[in-house]
């Protein structure tokens, strides 16, 4: 069962599969970075089109955006990140090797002092010498130069987080979707933090993609807005996606783990292979992101409240999650290890709408010309209704099973000779391995 599922399982159905190769991988790939093979994207785009649906579409004040990756350098000023978005790092004198010192000292803390002391009698996992020097901070933001000339007026950076264009945009969005405060602007889009050290594959990355909503408010409503994105970010996983509730748990930062925006912070912590894990958070931003691009680029970002003629800047709440890290949630989560007719077999739980095929189409035999015919007629029906099916003919029936059971595909179809007399086909379900026959004429219907 997923409780057990290690991260080499995982690991190794991703690569085996074509769901996350790792970048670059004929030249040895780079640490941090990951592609997502032809199952992962369907997967990703899946899971994307649900957050969106369920955090644009069906909100009346909820708008998108789709910044660029890199902008003013002006904006990471004023959000803070040239300054403040850092991770504490400790190296080793001896070997050179440098480590996370929160990681290395088990805390979620990032105050230095605090970190000096856990550190004082560790040893540095690379070399094994008790050689760590002061813990410091760094900075993970990625520079880059705009244009030809490669000087400090050039350097521009690639976005840490999506939110600084959702901040920039504020007012743009207001105005052209004559939008009342409260409302929320949502981004999703790639993101990239120089992490000291990349690690347990796709949860900790240097190129990532994230889903965020900023929620602008009358500071009035900080508590009962920031309540309810909580409440969003814990049901969209479990009911749209069906993650098991036991594999979730509430964290709130303390002051000392909090970012240096935020005011407070709640995080939904899923049980990945290594342990229980961030995944997403919901934080109260205060007015701090618009007061200082306000400062920083001497714009007015106040609102003004006709029905209560009431005039201020607005508060955000926050609502933040990695692609990568729910695409590993859901993995995990599904991964299911049981027994068919005493056989073992790995089986992705994946809720049909999300997994990458909805359903595959066999012949029963590959060499008989009126069965293949057949099955190619229901193939294609089936493409036009749902898009994303597969043509399975290789290797015998049992495999073809064992196949899509990996892979997540909840109906298996199957055109038998009874097909060519009676127009019914066999579906097997995924979970329970039952088989039924059912008309062709129905079969789309048996599919959802
Ligand atoms: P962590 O404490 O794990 O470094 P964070 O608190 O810095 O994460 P946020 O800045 O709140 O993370 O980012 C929002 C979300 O983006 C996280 O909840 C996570 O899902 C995702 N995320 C952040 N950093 C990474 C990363 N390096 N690799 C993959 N996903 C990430």
């Amino acid at each position: 069962m997923s409780s057990s599922v290690s991260l080499e399982d995982i690991v190794s159905l991703c690569k085996r599969r074509g769901f996350v190769f790792q970048s670059s991988e004929i030249y040895g790939g780079l640490a941090g970075f990951y592609d997502y093979g032809p199952l992962g994207v369907e997967l990703v785009n899946n899971l994307k089109q649900a957050w969106w649906t369920a955090m644009v579409r069906e909100h009346d004040n909820v708008f998108g955006v789709d910044g660029a990756i890199i902008q003013n350098p002006k904006l990471w000023e004023a959000s803070g990140h040239i300054a403040g978005f850092t991770d504490p790092l400790v190296d080793c004198k001896n070997c050179g090797a440098r480590h996370r010192a929160d990681h290395l000292a088990g805390t979620d803390s990032t105050d230095l002092n605090e970190l000096k002391e856990l550190l004082k009698d560790k040893t540095c996992p690379t070399c094994g010498k008790k050689t760590l020097m002061e813990p410091r901070r760094y900075n993970m933001m990625m520079k880059t130069w705009v244009g030809p000339v490669e000087d400090e007026s050039a350097v521009a950076y690639l976005r840490p987080e999506t939110a600084g264009s959702i901040f920039t945009n504020y007012e743009n969005v207001r105005e052209t979707m004559r939008a009342k405060v409260p409302f929320g602007i949502a981004q999703i889009g790639k993101a990239f933090r120089n992490e000291i050290s990349p690690r347990d594959f796709i949860f900790r990355v240097r190129e990532l993609e994230q889903m965020e909503m900023q929620y602008f408010i009358n500071p009035d409503m900080q508590q009962e807005a920031y309540e309810s994105w909580r409440e969003f970010a814990w049901s969209f996983l479990t009911e749209r996606l069906g993650i098991k509730p036991e594999n979730l748990q509430w964290h709130e930062h303390d002051e000392k783990e909090r970012a240096h925006y935020a005011a407070a912070a709640h995080d939904i912590y899923f049980k990945f292979p290594q342990g229980f894990k961030e995944l997403w958070g919901t934080h109260n931003r205060t007015d701090f992101d618009l007061s200082n691009h306000a400062r920083v680029s001497g714009k007015d970002l106040s609102y003004f409240d006709e029905s209560t003629r009431e005039r201020f800047i607005p508060y955000v709440i926050e609502s933040s999650v990695g692609v990568g890290r729910m695409l590993m949630t859901v993995l995990t989560d599904a991964y299911t290890v049981d027994e068919i007719n005493g056989e073992q077999r790995v089986v992705l739980k994946l809720r049909p709408a999300l997994a990458p095929y909805r359903a595959a189409v066999s012949p029963l035999l590959k060499n008989k010309p009126e069965l293949v015919a057949k099955a190619q007629e229901v193939y294609a029906a089936l493409k036009k209704t749902f898009g994303n099916v597969m043509w399975d003919d290789n290797g015998n029936i049992g495999k073809r099973y064992r196949r899509q059971d990996e892979i997540g595909t909840p109906y298996c179809v199957t055109v038998d000779f009874q097909t060519l007399e009676d127009d019914t086909v066999t579906v097997r379900d995924r979970d329970t391995a039952q088989q039924t026959r059912v008309k062709l004429t129905e079969l789309p219907l048996q599919l959802v």
